[in-house]
């Protein structure tokens, strides 16, 4: 049921929240077409932990009538911003940037004590913009990785002692590649053959450190299909997590840059392999529309930005394709699938693969759990939609899962290693990559513990029925 003091508001001024409209509230018309395809909401059943719970929230701050209680924050936190509601809404509620608004006016008035705004710091401002920062701690990170010291500090127990966020960020950690998986994409790829198109390649922040191997796949699978690929050396943060999590100014100021830095190299499309940023970098024209100096040149940029399966999948893969004899499912990435609207172009581009068997994975596009820094933040719910995920995926009887993000990646192999699941986890460039008769993937750590025997075919768990959106899984 709607808030009564929600139903009487008019108000007469733009709604905003930390200068941002939000006045996207008011397309809402309290439907609940929206609340079975919402993670938290199926999880917990309350209405506030729903998209019209939450849009109620964040339209009765905006026009000042509640205050940011902890439990009005707790309501928003636990928002995964899947933007799966988004998909689902007949009213064109966009709500991925009514979150994001009401994300930075937490930021704003609830900033917390000295010690979590010293950790956002560090992290915000300090590592994720500055690549060579960051590769830095990456460095101090494989050391601890390599040292038998993260061996140490699992055997040991020592864990269960930790804080509670740290106990569970641990084992979220990714394994950093090492020896020639480290080298980064070179900066200009010349293409396979007749070049068709020249195109930029975001390498990303944390991508660039801990998925080299799946940057430098993507940078030969697009060459093999006629595109001269440069990566610029200059490229920093695209600012994704910034908004994600109200750094507001801060993203704006790595959008300015990754324009510039495209701008320069001279590409016609900037080509991504992380969710999260394509959709991001896809909304600068509305994340800079309030600044004159910049809004043209940041709609021509995103307007140039494609997800690499989109890009690739809009003509035929370039042969010739190797066998590649497996079985594999897909897990739709909520920013690809319902962020960018990206759910043919991955499947048409496995169905290319000779010798791929793809099963559907029940609620494909339903989120892992990942969400940005979901995981390490909300780690009960994330644990519970992990958890709803790796069941899903086992029963599909397939030897690997594909997918097309980081930060999936990461929350499927560790559900799966919980389970002692030998199933693997792949970026959909390394199985395309392999496709093309590169060594990759190898059985990578960040992949999981090796792939098992295809599934003979017609072998029990093979394409299975999804479930009513919705419902829990069993
Ligand atoms: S589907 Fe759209 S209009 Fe209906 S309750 Fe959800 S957000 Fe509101
Ligand atoms: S973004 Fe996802 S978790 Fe948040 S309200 Fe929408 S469907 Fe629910």
């Amino acid at each position: 049921m709607p808030h009564p003091a929600v139903a009487e508001a008019k108000p007469s001024q733009p709604l905003t929240l930390h200068g941002l409209s939000v006045e996207g509230v008011d397309r809402c018309v309290h439907c609940g077409l929206c609340l079975p395809y919402c993670p938290t909401f199926s999880e917990l059943g309350t209405e506030m932990d729903s998209p019209r719970g939450r849009i109620m929230l964040i339209k009765s701050l905006a026009e000042g009538r509640i205050k940011l209680t902890d439990s009005a924050v707790a309501h928003l936190d636990l928002c995964l911003g899947c933007r799966a509601c988004e998909t689902v809404c007949p009213s064109g509620v966009p709500y991925g940037q009514l979150i994001e608004a009401a994300r930075a006016e937490i930021e704003r008035q609830r900033p917390g004590g000295l010690l979590r705004r010293w950790f956002r710091w560090v992290n915000f401002s300090l590592l994720l913009p500055n690549p060579s920062l960051l590769r830095l701690a990456a460095a101090g990170l494989r050391v601890y990785q390599a040292s038998g010291l993260r061996y140490l500090v699992r055997a040991s127990g020592v864990l269960r002692f930790l804080p509670e966020p740290l106990r569970h960020w641990e084992p979220l950690l990714p394994d950093l590649p090492s020896g020639p998986d480290r080298a980064p994409v070179p900066e200009v790829t010349p293409a396979t053959g007749a070049r068709r198109v020249r195109v930029g390649l975001l390498t990303g922040c944390i991508q660039q450190v801990a998925f080299g191997p799946q940057n430098q796949a993507t940078a030969r699978v697009l060459a093999r299909n006629g595109a001269e690929v440069i990566a610029p050396r200059t490229q920093a943060c695209c600012g994704a997590l910034h908004a994600h999590a109200g750094e507001h100014e801060t993203a704006l100021a790595l959008a300015r840059g990754a324009i510039e830095v495209f701008e320069a190299a001279g590409v016609e499309h900037v080509i991504v392999n992380t969710s999260g940023c394509g959709a991001h970098m896809k909304a600068y024209g509305t994340l800079l529309a309030d600044d004159p100096a910049w809004r043209g040149r940041a709609v021509r940029f995103a307007a140039s930005v494609r997800d690499v399966s989109e890009f690739l999948a809009a003509e035929p893969l370039r042969g010739p394709l190797q066998e590649v004899r497996r079985t594999v499912t897909y897990h739709d990435p909520c920013h690809v699938a319902h962020g960018q609207k990206i759910r043919t172009q991955p499947r048409a581009l496995l169905a290319q693969i000779p010798g791929l068997r793809v099963v559907e994975l029940p609620e494909a596009d339903w989120c892992c759990g990942s969400a940005g820094t979901y995981n390490l933040t909300q780690p009960e719910m994330a644990t519970r939609l992990q958890e709803r995920k790796i069941a899903h995926v086992r029963a599909t009887r397939a030897d690997a899962v594909v997918t097309a993000n980081p930060g999936c990646i990461i929350q499927i192999v560790q559900g799966l290693r919980a389970k002692g699941s030998p199933i693997q986890v792949l970026h959909i460039v390394e199985l395309l990559d392999q496709a093309y008769g590169n060594p990759s993937p190898r059985p990578s750590p960040q992949s999981g513990e090796g792939g098992v025997p295809p599934s003979p075919p017609g072998a029990e768990g093979g394409v299975l029925p999804s479930p009513p959106k919705g419902e829990r899984a069993g």
